[in-house]
């Protein structure tokens, strides 16, 4: 019963996608602007990542994956063109970049461009022009991701892009020993519909396909038209007993699909190989390898079936979450505690528990606990504040495995220019609401871990 429960929420999960909201970038270490900047984004609906210092900056940029990025060119430790530079010599991805400047001679324009910023703009800003400026970036990023990597009948990616998400996952898998997973999925007898119905419906159970496997997977998922009637899904931070019961559970519902030409209705269905990468040393030939033999078991076996060369291993573990609310208003500690213990984490066992200071907090070895942990600190607190917590926490040895979100007042920006300095992982002003904060917490844990 419980697994079962455990299932569903998983599919639920899966199913629940969210639109893409695009996902904004500053590196400014002005932190009025800064702040400002965010602010401005936020209520555009945008998620703005904010960064001031350039380390951070860098490991987020691969870590989140931007759809633009916006870098100030006078930062006091080092010159934004040097982020810029770093940036575009790594990642080959189209991520439009925006560099904004106080100072706007002929010079800062030429050396912004020659570097390859898309965009230079100068302070102080214009939001309005701003934001329309980001959206026509953003547009353009479309159609270029569009018209290059795009699949044309069925607006998936095509395998062109394959390598690229492969390696990103490879990346991920060496920075935190994230497996993942990958199927191939033909559809069955395909060359019957063709012949039965003509290519035109051929073509559009394809395209019914695409969108089908489109909607029901999640967003850190990525669906490829590998050729003909073959897909493929990378499954990021999966591992196979979770990428085998997803898959078998696309089969289910896709099965159930009834499709209608001159009154007649047929079901298509499809076979699976599913292969979980489990260490860096794998390439992407070797892994399509492995989950062709296992779709081919699959085909043999009968169809409409899910097949693995991998060992299963049924039962693997939930990772564990452990969140800490460190707050001295009684209220917001209770009702927070209410809240985090009904949201529901894909792959995450999540333990709630609330202090109302720092002392009792560091008093309870809660860190100690093996798994990921996740602190909502208040900003102020008497005795041992958020920023002193904030800053204990992350200079301990065990600092990559905590993330932390500052709750700060609306106005104090001395007090977010410090979180960010001192690291915090984001901060959200009070008063906040729920949604917001829960959103704000995905996206760490999913984005950023
Ligand atoms: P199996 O269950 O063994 O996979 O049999 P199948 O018939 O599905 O597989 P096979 O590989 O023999 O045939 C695939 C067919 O898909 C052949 C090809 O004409 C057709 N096809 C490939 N691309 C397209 C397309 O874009 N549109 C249409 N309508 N058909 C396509
Ligand atoms: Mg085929
Ligand atoms: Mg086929």
């Amino acid at each position: 019963m419980g697994t079962e429960d455990n299932e569903n929420s998983l599919f639920q999960k899966v199913k629940s996608r969210d639109e893409k909201i695009p996902l904004i970038q500053i590196i400014d270490d002005d932190i009025t602007m800064l702040i400002f900047l965010k602010d401005a984004l936020e209520e555009k609906g945008w998620i703005v990542i904010a960064n001031t210092s350039l380390d951070n900056a860098v490991s987020q940029y691969f870590d989140v994956n931007p759809d633009c990025v916006i870098i100030d060119v006078h930062l006091s430790k080092t010159s934004g063109f040097k982020i810029l530079e770093d940036l575009q010599n790594t990642r080959k991805m189209f991520i439009p970049k925006i560099m904004i400047s106080a100072v706007d001679d002929k010079e800062t324009r030429l050396n912004a461009f020659r570097k390859g910023a898309d965009d230079f703009i100068s302070k102080p800003i214009d939001v309005e022009e701003l934001v329309v400026r980001i959206e026509s970036h953003l547009k353009r990023k479309q159609i270029y991701e569009q018209s290059v990597l795009m699949d044309e009948l069925t607006q998936l990616y095509n395998r062109k892009f394959l390598k690229d998400v492969f390696q990103s996952n490879i990346n991920e898998l060496k920075r935190n020993d994230q497996s993942f997973s990958l199927a191939i999925l033909d559809i069955d007898h395909f060359k019957k519909i063709n012949d039965q119905f003509g290519h035109l419906v051929g073509d559009h159970v394809l395209s019914n396909f695409a969108a089908f496997l489109k909607e029901t997977t999640r967003n850190s998922d990525t669906v490829f038209r590998f050729g003909g009637e073959e897909f493929v899904i990378l499954f990021s931070n999966t591992n196979l007993s979770q990428a085998f019961e997803i898959v078998s559970r696309l089969l289910e519902e896709f099965s159930e699909k009834s499709f209608q030409v001159n009154g007649k209705n047929f079901r298509v269905t499809f076979s699976a190989g599913v292969h979980t990468i489990l260490t860096n040393g794998e390439t992407l030939e070797t892994a399509l390898d492995v989950a062709d033999q296992a779709l081919y078991k699959a085909k043999q076996s009968g169809r409409a079936r899910v097949e693995s060369n991998n060992q299963l291993v049924k039962d693997v573990p939930k990772r564990k979450l452990f969140i800490s609310v460190i707050d001295d208003d009684a209220i917001i500690r209770q009702m927070l505690e209410k809240i985090l213990q009904s949201m529901k984490i894909d792959h995450y066992e999540v333990n709630v528990q609330a202090f109302a200071n720092g002392l009792t907090f560091f008093q309870s070895n809660r860190l100690l606990e093996q798994g990921q942990h996740f602190l909502i600190l208040d900003g102020i607190m008497p005795e041992m504040d958020g920023l002193e917590i904030l800053q204990k926490v992350k200079g301990s040895h065990y600092e990559h495995n905590i993330l932390v979100l500052m709750l700060t007042g609306r106005k104090n920006q001395e007090d977010v220019a410090q979180a960010l300095k001192y690291g915090a992982d984001d901060y959200i002003t009070k008063p906040f609401n729920i949604s917001e904060l829960q959103a704000r917490m995905e996206r760490l844990i999913y984005r950023i871990k």
